[in-house]
This record gives C-alpha cells, structure tokens and sequence, in this order.
C-alpha cells in the first residue's frame, strides 16, 4: 500500500468547544511505533474533557483527540515487532508506559508516571492515519466490526477492570451510576460476571437502554432519590457501585447507594468535587477507589468478553467531520451508547 505524505484529522488548537477537520502531515514510526490507517474511533467523553481542557493535567494544543481507534498497520518503525504489516491494532488511554517502574513491574501499568496517554500526551484516532506503540496496541480480535468494537478500546476496559475492583461476586448487586459509553456497556459486562445489575441515570432513554441490555432494576436520579429507592430494592444496598456518571453529584449519591461493607469504584471523571459524608463511610466500612482504564491484560480479557458475544456495544457510526456536531450532543447528554467514526 501507498501511504500518503498530508491526512485529514479533527486537531484540538485551542482549548475551546470545538476542534478543526484540517490536513496535517502524516507522522512517520518511531523505535517500537507503528503506523496505522485508522478503520473506525469511538468517541469518549474523555476527548470532550480533552478539547475543553477540563481536568486539572491538561494536553498540550495543538494535538488529535481519540482513545478508541481501530486500523490496520500500514508501516513498521525500526526494531522488532509483534504485530506485522496488515495486522488490526488499536490504540488505547494506555499508549505506552515505562515498563520498568514499580506500578509497570506489578501489573498495575496504568498508574506508571511515564505512561503516554492517546489522544491527550500523544496524537490519537481521530485522523484518517495515527502511531501506536507496538508494545502496547491491543490487538483486535479477528473478523470484529471496526465501528463495533472501537468502543471496547476505552469503555469496555475501564469498566471492566472497574467491576474486578468493586469486587463483588456473582448473585450480588452491582450499581451502575451513568449509562452513557461506559456504562451501557458496564451494564453487560456486570451482567455477563453474573452480577444483579441496577441502573441510574437522569435520562429515561438510558434507562430504558439498560433495561434492553439486562438491568434488572432502574432509578431515574432525577426524579427518584437513587439512595432511597437502590436501599429498599436491595434489602440494604447494593454490594458494589460503578459511577460512571459525568456529574459530581453521582458520586455522592454513591455512598447512600452502597451496602455496609461494599466497595465503590469511581470511572468518571467530572471536573469537581462531592460531599462524602465521614461517619458513615466509618460505621458502614465502606471502600470508596479510583480505577484507570485498564492494563493490557485487562483489554485481552476485555476484547474476549466482545469477541464471545457477552457484549455488544450500541453504536452509531458517523464521519470525521460529525466530531463537532457529536461534542455537542454529548455535552446534552443525547447519545445512546456510543458513536464511532467510520474511516
Ligand atoms: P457519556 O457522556 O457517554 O455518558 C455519561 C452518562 O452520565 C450519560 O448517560 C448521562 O446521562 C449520565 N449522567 C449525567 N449526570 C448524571 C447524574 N447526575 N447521575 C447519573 N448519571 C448521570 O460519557 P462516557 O464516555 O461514558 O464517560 C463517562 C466519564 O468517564 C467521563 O467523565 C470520562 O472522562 C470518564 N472516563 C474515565 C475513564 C477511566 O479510566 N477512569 C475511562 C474513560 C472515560
Ligand atoms: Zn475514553
Ligand atoms: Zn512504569
């Protein structure tokens, strides 16, 4: 294949609402780097903090969001590679890591302090070509749907490796607090480690999707008080909470959620902070933990969950320049599942 020398990419030049659909040069394989003509990228609500410059530690403009691409490897870098040309890689929020550092050498990779993040420390898919890092490209199950599988690169690994930290068994309750991306797929997976899943949200359309996808029970936060109505469906709450939720006040609502003795995992990522109520974080024994996306053995197990037909993310396929338009109805909260850009 001939690989061009200009591409077509959704660049973040400011921080702002919007990006710019622009031609910019194709980058060229570094040591261990490979490049990949992009098939597909979902969208994450990660690339709209990304482009709004939200959180606290900030990318650095100009740069290409996207954390869920899907392509195939057009061009090898210098050195050994696992993969080879025409193989279908993805990138991940997990570009790259150290490798040598006690959080790499333990398994826990995510948390390295050199880890290079996609679309936010390092270009990502939202172009039509993008680099990833060989050693740590999830590999793509074969005959998977680019469009369909995109979302599992972000969404299905962070809330996968999310239900594993809440450590609840099967048979128990598991909360999932946002079924946006994340959690219309976290929802399935709860379901397929053999969980009771319940579902909140503030939209009745999620709801109903959970419904679809095997929630059990569904609490519009809005107009039910979720702690209430989760404590008395429960007989005492739920044994796990996942929030995935892009308002801080889910994560308060988690703690009047969740059983003495349970464990709440934090996903999502709303710039802000939430009332947590000490003394009955002490006297019900409480666990209250972060989790970040997921190692590379978190998204092998991820991708074979999708590649089993135990999960099955609800997407809408759109084009590149449909990024703007998509931010947009994110922002209202008007997205069923995910949408994913069609290369
Ligand atoms: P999304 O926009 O697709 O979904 C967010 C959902 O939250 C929507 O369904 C919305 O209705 C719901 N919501 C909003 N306010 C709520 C409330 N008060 N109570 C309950 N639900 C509410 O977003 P997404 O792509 O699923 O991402 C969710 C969050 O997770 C983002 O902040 C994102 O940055 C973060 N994230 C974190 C990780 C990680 O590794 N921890 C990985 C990916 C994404
Ligand atoms: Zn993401
Ligand atoms: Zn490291």
């Amino acid at each position: 294949m001939t690989v061009p020398t200009a591409m077509r990419a959704a660049v973040a030049e400011q921080f702002g609402p919007t990006v710019n659909v622009e031609e910019i040069d194709l980058p060229k394989p570094g040591p261990f780097q490979a490049l990949v003509k992009l098939h597909a990228s979902g969208i994450c609500h990660t690339d709209l903090h990304a482009v709004e410059g939200d959180w606290p530690v900030k990318p650095q403009p100009p740069f290409v969001p996207g954390h869920e691409g899907v392509g195939e490897v057009v061009e090898l870098g210098p050195g050994e590679h696992s993969v080879k040309v025409g193989d279908m890689v993805g990138n991940a929020w997990l570009w790259s890591a150290c490798g040598e550092c006690e959080f790499c050498r333990t398994g826990r990779e995510t948390y390295c302090k050199q880890a290079e993040y996609g679309g936010y420390t390092q270009n990502g898919s939202f172009g039509e070509y993008m680099l990833v890092d060989t050693r740590y490209a999830p590999r793509i199950p074969e005959g998977a749907d680019p469009v369909e599988v995109a979302p599992i690169l972000c969404a299905g690994v962070t809330v996968y490796k999310g239900l594993k930290e809440a450590e609840t068994k099967p048979g128990q309750f598991m909360v999932i607090s946002g079924v946006g991306g994340l959690g219309h797929v976290a929802v399935q997976y709860g379901v397929a480690m053999g969980m009771r899943v319940i579902a909140v949200d503030i939209a009745d359309d999620k709801l109903e999707l959970a419904k679809q996808l095997g929630a059990e029970f569904t609490v519009n936060a809005k107009t039910t008080d979720p702690g209430e109505a989760v404590q008395e469906y429960t007989e005492g709450g739920a044994h796990g909470v996942l929030v995935t939720a892009v308002h801080p006040d889910a994560f308060g609502q988690a703690i009047a959620m969740c059983r003495s003795n349970g464990t709440i995992v934090f996903n999502g990522l709303p710039p802000g902070e939430f009332p947590a109520p000490i003394f009955d974080i002490v006297l019900r024994g409480i666990t209250i933990r972060g989790s970040l996306v997921g190692t590379r053995q978190d998204m092998a197990e991820a991708l074979d969950f999708y590649a089993r037909g135990k999960v099955k993310p609800h997407v809408t396929a759109c084009e590149l320049d449909d990024v703007n338009e998509v931010f947009e109805n994110m922002r209202n909260g008007k997205i069923a599942g995910r949408m994913s850009i069609k290369y």
